[in-house]
């Protein structure tokens, strides 16, 4: 069984609601062992109020996104398309705001546009796009079961990493946008998107392969396409990072 922390949260907060659906009203802690124990009372103990326990738990639920200040995609994408509030506005040919399901469960997130993308204003059109639609069709998704976008919607010159202060400014327009689409998943695409979603400076090496939580939507970390074109060695983990996504996605959609 997978272990983490964010699995045990997730196991957890499923065991305390079906204890709060069927009556239970006190789960008894029980810290010598580590191990919780309902209504069972043996070594040290203490006891826990479920209701306030849910209140907690909530702050992880994709509640704890917030209210969506716009009433959809496309007024948002209205409100922001001649945004400049970082330097890359001036630079851009295209705002890249995203694509896909509105109401998808699924969100792939990646770091900013490239050349093609920035010509067409859409998210993955160039080489690494074609071969992140390759990745989608392997796990039967198409463009319109999920969603797509970037940390930053304007293209960093050269094709750099998005900046810090680039992805703090442009860090609003995609919580408004997971707070429109509310999807019940992730998918990091890449270092530098997943060490900001995640808010951390663990290599993606050790990222992947696990389940994260950002705001109460579970999120799995994998490489990038664009990666994939340059080092095939990693194709081997994208393809069991997918698998594992597909496989959450049926559960968690059934
Ligand atoms: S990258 Fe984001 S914050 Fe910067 S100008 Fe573009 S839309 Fe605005």
């Amino acid at each position: 069984m997978n272990t983490k922390p964010d699995n045990i949260h997730r196991l957890l907060k499923r065991a305390v609601k079906s204890q709060l659906e069927i009556g239970t009203s006190e789960i008894i802690i029980n810290r010598n062992s580590g191990k919780s124990h309902i209504n069972k009372c043996d070594g040290q103990t203490d006891v826990l109020n479920i209701a306030s326990e849910i209140e907690l738990f909530n702050e992880f639920d994709t509640s704890a996104l917030g209210e969506a200040e716009f009433d959809s995609l496309e007024a948002h994408y209205e409100q922001i398309c001649n945004c400049q509030k970082c330097p890359l506005g001036k630079t851009r040919n295209k705002f890249v705001y995203g694509v896909g399901n509105p109401d998808a469960d699924l969100v792939f997130i990646g770091e900013g546009p490239g050349r093609d993308e920035d010509l067409q204003g859409e998210p993955f059109v160039g080489r690494a796009g074609k071969l992140l639609d390759k990745i989608l069709e392997a796990i039967k998704f198409t463009r319109e079961d999920i969603y797509i976008t970037n940390m930053v919607k304007c293209r960093p010159p050269e094709n750099r990493d998005p900046l810090p202060e680039e992805m703090e400014a442009c860090n609003p327009y995609l919580i408004e946008q997971l707070r429109l689409i509310k999807p019940k998943l992730i998918c990091a695409l890449g270092r530098v998107a997943a060490q900001r979603l995640l808010d951390t400076k663990t290599p993606l090496g050790k990222l992947r392969g696990h389940w994260h939580n950002f705001m109460g939507a579970e999120v799995l970390v994998t490489y990038h396409p664009a990666a994939l074109l340059r080092f095939q060695a990693y194709k081997r983990d994208t393809w069991e990072d997918m698998k594992k996504l597909r496989a959450r996605y049926d559960e968690v959609t059934r």
